[in-house]
Order: C-alpha cells, then sequence, then structure tokens
C-alpha cells in the first residue's frame, strides 16, 4: 500500500483530502510503462498529435472552474489567478498543438549529395514542479514535450498534487493514450531523485528552488542527461525619476505580491533614483491600499495565505525575531486576516545595509524591499549584485536608456513599463543561478529534442 498524504487547505489549515504518495517501485513501473508508450506515441502523424494535443486543450476548458476551485483550495491561490493558471494550461495546450506540423527541420547545401536534419525526440521526460504555480509549470513542460512526441512522467510538489492529478485525468479522456503523460505524486527524494538516476528518463525538467536544482543537474551529469532548469530569483524593478511615477509605484504590489509573493519572478528588490524615492514611497504606501488579503474565494480579494506554516515561518524569520521584535527595516505594511490560515502581511521594508538578508536572499514571500540607487550605472550595478538573474522591471520614459539598461541587466526576462513576467509565446528562464535553457516560446520543443543529421550522397 502507498503512504497517503493528507492535503490542507492553506486559508483555512483544514484537511481536503488525501493523495497517496509513489514509492520507488510504481516510480519505475511508471516510468517503464512510459518507455512503453514512447515508440507509438513518436509514430503518431503530426496532424493526429496536433489534435489530440488540441482536444486536451479543449478537455482543460471545459473543466476551468473545476480546476481552479481545486487551486483555490488546494495552494490558496485568489480565484481570479487560480482561473488564469487554468486557462494558461489551456492555452499553453493550444499554442504548441501547433508545433508537431511545423517542427521542420533543414536542407543544408554540401558537396556531393543532399544534406538533411531531423528533430527526434528524446524518450520519457521527467517532469518536477514547484508549488507556487502547479498548473502552468506543468503545462510548460509537459505541452512542448509531448508536441515534440516524448512521453511525460511528472512529479507534482508534495502541497500541491490535486490539479496536477487533474490534468493527468483530463488528457486520458481527451484521448492522449495511457504511458503518455503518467502524473506521480510522491517525495522529491523518492520520485524526483528517481527521475535523476533511471536510464530510461532521458531529460529532467525541474522548476523549483536553486539548491535542489543544483542537486538535481550534479546528478543528470552522470548520464549526461539533458536538464532545463527554472530556479529562484531576486529581481530588480528599476525606477528611474523620468518615468511615469504613478503608474510605476501602481505596478509595484502586483509585481512583488502576486501570489503571495510566492512568485520566482517577483520583483522583490524595488531599486529607486534617489531624488524621488520619498515620492515613490509616498505613492507605494497608497497603491498598498488596494491589496486585499483574504478569502481566496472572494473575487475581490487580491492575495491569498502563503502555502503552509513553514513557508509563514521561513518568510517571517526575514522580518522579526522569536519575539516578534523587527529585525528588518519596515516602512509599512497591510493588514492580513488572524486566526486559521498562513497568513502574512503585504510588507514593504527600507533596508540600510546591502547585504541585509531581505535585500539578498529569495523570500518567496510578500515582502519587498525599496533602495535609492544614484545613477544608471549605479542601478545596473545593484540590479546585478544577485546570484539569481530571473526578471525585472525598467521604469523610464527614455527609450535609450530602457534598451541600455535592459542590455545590461543580467536577467532572462525584462518589461519596461510593465511588471509583466510570462507570456506562452515568448522565451522564458534565468541567467546565473536562476536557471539553465529556456522554456515556452516558439524554440521550446528544441528543449525535447535531439537534432541529427543526415547526408544521402547522390555520387552514381
Ligand atoms: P523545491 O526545490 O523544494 O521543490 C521543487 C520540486 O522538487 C518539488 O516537487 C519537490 O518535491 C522536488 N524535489 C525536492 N527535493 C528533490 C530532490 N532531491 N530530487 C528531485 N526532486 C526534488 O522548491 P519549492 O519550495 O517547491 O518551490 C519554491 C522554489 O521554486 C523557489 O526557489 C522559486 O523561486 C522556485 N521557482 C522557480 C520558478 C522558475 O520558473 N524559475 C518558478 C517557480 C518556482
Amino acid at each position: 500500500m502507498s503512504p497517503v498524504r493528507q492535503i490542507l487547505n492553506p486559508a483555512t489549515e483544514e484537511p481536503i483530502g488525501t493523495v497517496p504518495m509513489a514509492g520507488p517501485e510504481e516510480t519505475d513501473a511508471a516510468i517503464a510503462r512510459a518507455a512503453v508508450a514512447f515508440p507509438a506515441w513518436r509514430q503518431v502523424a503530426p496532424a493526429d498529435r496536433a489534435l489530440l494535443l488540441r482536444r486536451f486543450a479543449a478537455a482543460v476548458d471545459a473543466a476551468i472552474d473545476d480546476l481552479a476551485a481545486l487551486e483555490v483550495a488546494n495552494a490558496g491561490h485568489t480565484i481570479a489567478l487560480a482561473r488564469w493558471e487554468a486557462g494558461n494550461v489551456r492555452d499553453v495546450l493550444t499554442y504548441y498543438s501547433a508545433a508537431p506540423e511545423r517542427h521542420v527541420g533543414q536542407q543544408i547545401p554540401v558537396a556531393g549529395g543532399v544534406d538533411i536534419t531531423f528533430h527526434e525526440p528524446l524518450g520519457v521526460v521527467g517532469i518536477i514542479v514547484p508549488w507556487n504555480f502547479p498548473m502552468p509549470i506543468a503545462a510548460w513542460g509537459f505541452a512542448p514535450a509531448l508536441a515534440a512526441g516524448n512521453t511525460v512522467v511528472l512529479k507534482p510538489a508534495e502541497l500541491t498534487p490535486l490539479t496536477a492529478v487533474r490534468l493527468g485525468e483530463l488528457a486520458l479522456e481527451a484521448g492522449i493514450p495511457e504511458g503518455v503523460l503518467t502524473v506521480l505524486p510522491g517525495k522529491g527524494t523518492v520520485v524526483g531523485e528517481r527521475f535523476v538516476t533511471h536510464p530510461a528518463v532521458r531529460k529532467v525538467v525541474f522548476t523549483g528552488s536553486t539548491a535542489v536544482g543544483k542537486r538535481i543537474m550534479a546528478g543528470c551529469a552522470d548520464q549526461v542527461k539533458r536538464v532545463t532548469l527554472e530556479l529562484g530569483g531576486k529581481s530588480a524593478n528599476v525606477i528611474f525619476a523620468d518615468s511615469d511615477l504613478g503608474k510605476a509605484a501602481a505596478a509595484i504590489p502586483d509585481g512583488a505580491f502576486d501570489n503571495a509573493g510566492q512568485d520566482c519572478c517577483a520583483r522583490s528588490r524595488v531599486l529607486v533614483e534617489r531624488p524621488v524615492l520619498d515620492e515613490v514611497l509616498a505613492l507605494l504606501e497608497s497603491a498598498m491600499t488596494s491589496v486585499r488579503v483574504g478569502d481566496p474565494r472572494d473575487a475581490a480579494t487580491t492575495m491569498g495565505p502563503l502555502i503552509s506554516a513553514g513557508q509563514r515561518e521561513a518568510v517571517a524569520r526575514f522580518v522579526y525575531d522569536g519575539d516578534g521584535r523587527a529585525v528588518a527595516d519596515v516602512a509599512f505594511q497591510g493588514s492580513a486576516p488572524s486566526g486559521p490560515g498562513f497568513w502574512f502581511p503585504p510588507t514593504v521594508l527600507t533596508p540600510s545595509a546591502p547585504d541585509s538578508p531581505a535585500f539578498t536572499d529569495e523570500i518567496f514571500g510578500p515582502v519587498v524591499c525599496v533602495v535609492p540607487f544614484d545613477d544608471e550605472a549605479d542601478a545596473v550595478r545593484i540590479a546585478n549584485d544577485s546570484a539569481y538573474g530571473l526578471s525585472g522591471s525598467i521604469w523610464t520614459r527614455d527609450i535609450g536608456r530602457a534598451l541600455r539598461v535592459s542590455r545590461a541587466i543580467d536577467a532572462g526576462n525584462l518589461s519596461v513599463n510593465s511588471h509583466a513576467s510570462v507570456r506562452y509565446s515568448t522565451p522564458f528562464g534565468g541567467f546565473k543561478q536562476s536557471g539553465f535553457g529556456r522554456e515556452l516560446g516558439p524554440s521550446a520543443l528544441d528543449a525535447f529534442s535531439e537534432t541529427k543529421n543526415v547526408f544521402l550522397a547522390t555520387d552514381a
């Protein structure tokens, strides 16, 4: 009998169900079934694979309300966010349903014959998902992987398996053959590690913490296994004095507190050109009044709870010591419900020391630091003074500066006069210790296929 994990609602701390956790034997059996399903799946004609992915997208579309309600209950996401997430899965599937018929190779001019390239699928792909965006992050892996002709075993995070399990069922209902997409709830140290060590798994896609990502990369080296890593972040939101300060300040809460700050792209370091620091702080304080923390089922709520008691404790340690005394420079805070639920109020810090842990470490909660900078070079220096390089924003009306600073910041996803990070049609991934490889966008299938070169001699 598999051990069973109890799943809690983070807004109420009440149990909402149990999920069997796969052990080593079940993991090996699922990988074996995925390996058996691979030869037939790669042979499915491109137009038929496209049709199956469109049917899967339609099944997700029909289930948006159910999937969103599950995520509200399991992850504490606001209903608006959860509906967006389920819709994102549908859209990612639809986008990559066009890929099987467009995954074209090259014909390269050579002497003595014809040279052509093919994209061959890898085989079984293992996808390891974190708890912060359970649905989209799963789909960013499985949609292009399946489109390229691979079969997939997918491990959701221990805390948030419910929507992934439902997506696996919807795939089957849509006609995706048995063994092509298997969702396997289980522990990272059991199921996730087996994806790394099992020779039939030919690629691991990991999204999660940098610490675990390093371990996975090292483990994959043993078999020269392909790996994509989407890891942590501590992104900079750079506000120049010439920008529309009202717009820039109004975007800070969304950029930092979306999903209660449990967002790898959170713009958790706000850098403000010194002469407008006070003005931006005043605008931010009033923008904070629009952050409504509470019951995630309520359409008016903009921020829910943190995922777990442990996460709340980890976040709180950046702000308070064990006796409730502030250990950081708290400028102001919003409010949060008391009573059951893993609540933490949106918090703005103005750290005076550049090495303050709240300013250097990924907090993964609703805590944002605001610091001044002196000029463009200083802004770039502070923005790049981080082990991470995932996303960020630049606010300015000077188009030359917007481009100069965008090119100078070492991060994979930047927005000018915007705090949006992710679009399924554009590449997503990190510089430095934020990751390795790219997901999404028009080239995503390249990460799920090998290029094969074939030369055909035409000499008589
Ligand atoms: P985590 O690293 O603890 O866990 C992520 C996943 O890895 C979970 O499914 C977990 O079970 C599994 N895992 C844990 N140990 C493992 C091991 N030894 N071998 C294989 N798998 C293992 O991360 P988390 O706490 O779930 O998520 C938060 C982190 O994820 C943050 O650092 C955040 O920045 C990062 N994240 C990054 C992105 C991105 O796209 N760059 C997106 C979301 C989250």
